[in-house]
């Protein structure tokens, strides 16, 4: 056993009750943890500031004087000790609340003292409440160079543990190691990426002699850290490449030409083709395609998987299309069998709702390989649907699935089919290498020509009134609007009940019109009814829910607006202004909110009204709200919790670590070179929740 891996309990300072208070409130079990247990911040202590000079951009302070008095207020628990300090310039208050006894005699009237602390402001006077003291001896010998802060718990301020005790401990943990602190990368790694040695990274980063040593510090340790994820998904992804066999779609055949000459509605995008050609060579491989499609609302994602299929029929295998909703499945299945029509090709719709009978027929049709396409919900991954020969599987709005659920359609032959999973959700690149580690991308980076971008307007909800002449305006012209509502999800009571506000006052408001309206808790069969006479243009207004959000396509329609819209987050209006602007006429998309609204969400109304770059959106998301919170990354298994890198800022670090574990694992697929023995290792020491990239997809 390493020595790292000592019980905390026996380094000088900790001991067996506050070792169980580490393990409990910080997770830090052996020395190892401790001496990762990286500070937040540094302050820069070589500074000492005049007592005048405070203000409150400072956070921290070190002051040079003495003290002139002792005073006490207070009784009991309420009590406190003041000591008035001043270095000549001015005067401030030091105060204790606890330990009174022990200041008093510790600290002598008249003596130079560092005094170092937070400026709090009170009653329009400065104090600085339980400072850190150290005599003044002379100008050489004062504490200089960066202060680490350390993050603390309550709890752990109450056993004494605060920023400060850490640090010692931290002090004492890497005085017993630091001739054993060996090193934790290759040698080529460290080269290739120009790191320092760990034992100067962990000691610089505790006890910086520098600002250059400490940056040098900070980059090696996060280096390492992103390195060994990065490490673990290629290493992971070449070997499954490698495993799994994959059906061979060798050729383009008359499906696919067919539906090119004739029935191609329109030319395809660049991005379009790019991406065909992707899969295509993906597919001939002979190893099993796991895709994942990026494209922004309405860039053609569906032609895309169309063309796919066909070439999948061309080699004489089925495919099949999931969406997450029944209204996104019927829109898939009208699409698909319009576009068609006039080829030899039996796509079915199989859903929830599907009757018996049909469920029935479509269940042989499949075993029998009449059916060549199958589109629907998770209804197609139930068990009895058995395919005869099923070699592409197309998942829409994959984000909206759960693992588990994809993962069985792996299942549906022999041989896992080829996969190819779409979203509108755009990952930020960084995210997805890591997230979605073992797919490969592809990116529809082009919308089809002649799009108007959509017009994005933020307005206070009390001024409706020329936002309803606007509207009317808009049908009068014949086109259709939506009107959303927040999903409240504490109280799905509230949400109807905002909903059915919501359609009363249009009813009032837009007499004149049509007005439907719709929500997750009808029947599908309902739903799929009212959005069927929205599609047919028979209803001009739509108040609805979310759960319109994803897919659905109404190129009529030119009106997006949003009720609450401080309650949506940044990708969720985006998905849902995607709703709008399918078509040629310039559309619209309105924001609501409240007068009073938070700093957080004016920001993401800024970002709404300025862009419609999906991608940017998803940037500026995941620098809002932070990686753990984005859809999908709870269920990667990746430990978002990293201790010093940030996925976000530090994504120069990020592509360097993929950059470099790439090479080394092309060079070395199974880490079987003695100088990579140390990669093993590490790897298999932190590989404690493996992670299965393949059952994302
Ligand atoms: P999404 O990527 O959001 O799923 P869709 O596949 O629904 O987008 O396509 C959005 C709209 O764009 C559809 O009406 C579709 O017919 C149209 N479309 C797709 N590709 C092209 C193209 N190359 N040129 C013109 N229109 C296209
Ligand atoms: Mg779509």
């Amino acid at each position: 056993m390493s020595v790292l891996q000592t019980d905390i309990k026996f380094i000088t300072g900790v001991g067996p009750k506050r070792a169980e208070i580490l393990n409990k409130e910080i997770d830090v079990f052996t020395l190892n943890d401790l001496l990762r247990w990286y500070p937040y911040r540094y302050i820069d202590r070589s500074r000492i500031y005049y007592i005048h000079e405070i203000d409150s951009s400072i956070a921290y302070i070190q002051l040079k004087g003495q003290i002139k008095s002792f005073e006490t207020f207070g009784e009991g628990r309420r009590k406190r000790l003041v000591a008035h300090f001043t270095d000549g310039h001015g005067f401030v208050d030091l105060i204790w609340f606890q330990g009174i006894r022990f200041i008093e005699n510790k600290y002598k009237i008249n003596q130079e003292y560092i005094v170092f602390g937070k400026p709090n402001l009170f009653n329009g006077k400065w104090n600085i409440a339980h400072p850190d003291i150290d005599p003044f001896l002379n100008e050489t010998d004062r504490p200089d160079g960066f202060m680490p802060l350390y993050s603390t718990t309550e709890k752990m301020k109450n056993h004494y543990l605060n920023s400060k005790a850490m640090h010692k401990i931290i002090e004492n943990a890497y005085a017993l190691i630091k001739e054993r602190l060996s090193e934790t990368l290759s040698h080529d790694v460290i080269e290739a990426a120009k790191l320092i040695s760990f034992q100067e990274a962990v000691e610089n980063i505790h006890f910086p002699s520098s600002s250059a040593k400490l940056r040098d510090a900070q980059f090696r340790l996060k280096f390492e850290e992103l390195f060994y994820i990065q490490l673990s998904i290629v290493r992971y992804t070449a070997d499954r490449k490698n495993k799994l066999k994959g059906f061979v779609f060798s050729k383009v055949g008359d499906n696919l030409n067919m539906f090119f000459k004739k029935h191609l509605p329109f030319p395809l995008t660049n991005a379009q083709k790019r991406v065909i050609k992707e899969i295509r060579k993906d597919t001939a491989s002979g190893r099993q395609m796991n895709r994942l499609l990026q494209g922004d609302v309405g860039s053609g994602k569906t032609l895309v998987a169309l063309m796919c299929i066909l070439i999948s029929l061309d080699n004489g295998f089925q495919a099949c299309l999931m969406a997450p909703t029944e209204i996104l499945a019927s829109q898939h299945y009208e699409t698909l069998s319009n576009m068609l029509s006039n080829m030899n090709i039996r796509v079915e719709l199989l859903t929830g709702s599907t009757k018996k009978k049909k469920r029935e027929g479509i269940h042989a049709g499949l075993a029998s390989g009449e059916i060549n396409i199958l589109i629907g919900t998770h209804a197609l991954i139930e068990d009895v649907v058995q395919f005869r020969n099923l070699g592409f599987v197309v998942i829409d709005e994959q984000h909206r699935f759960g693992v588990a659920q994809r993962a069985k359609l792996w299942t549906k032959n022999n041989q896992p089919p080829h996969v190819l999973v779409m979203t509108a959700t755009p990952i930020p690149r960084t995210l997805a290498m890591t997230v979605y580690g073992d797919l490969d991308v592809s990116i529809i980076d082009e919308l089809p020509p002649g799009r108007k971008p959509v017009e994005t307007i933020h307005r206070y909800d009390k001024k409706r009134g020329e936002l309803y002449m606007f509207i009317r305006n808009q049908i009068k012209l014949g086109r259709q609007a939506y009107i959303v509502y927040p999903l409240i999800e504490e109280s799905e009571t509230l949400d109807l009940k905002n909903l059915e506000d919501g359609y009363i006052h249009m009813l009032e408001v837009f007499p004149e019109f049509t007005v439907d309206k719709m929500h997750g808790r009808m029947k599908p069969a309902e739903k799929d009814e009212v959005m069927q006479r929205f599609v047919k243009g028979v209803t001009q207004i739509m108040v609805s829910t979310t759960v319109i959000e994803v897919g659905v396509n109404v190129p009529n329609a030119t009106v997006m607006v949003i009720e609450s819209a401080q309650r949506f987050g940044l990708s969720q209006l985006h998905q849902l202004r995607g709703r709008v602007g399918r078509g040629a006429d310039q559309s619209y998309c309105v924001l609501l909110t409240p007068y009073e609204i938070s700093a957080d969400t004016r920001k993401r109304i800024g970002i709404m009204t300025e862009t419609n770059d999906g991608f940017l959106i998803a940037e500026a998301d995941l620098k809002l709200r932070g990686p753990g919170d984005l859809e999908g990354t709870q269920q990667s298994g990746i430990p978002f919790n990293l201790k010093i890198a940030d996925i976000v800022r530090d994504n120069d670090i990020l592509y360097l670590a993929r950059e470099i574990a790439e090479k080394l694992i092309e060079k070395d697929p199974k880490l079987e070179q003695q100088e990579h023995s140390v990669l093993k290792q590490q790897l298999s020491r932190l590989g404690g929740n493996r992670y299965d990239w393949s059952m994302i997809s």
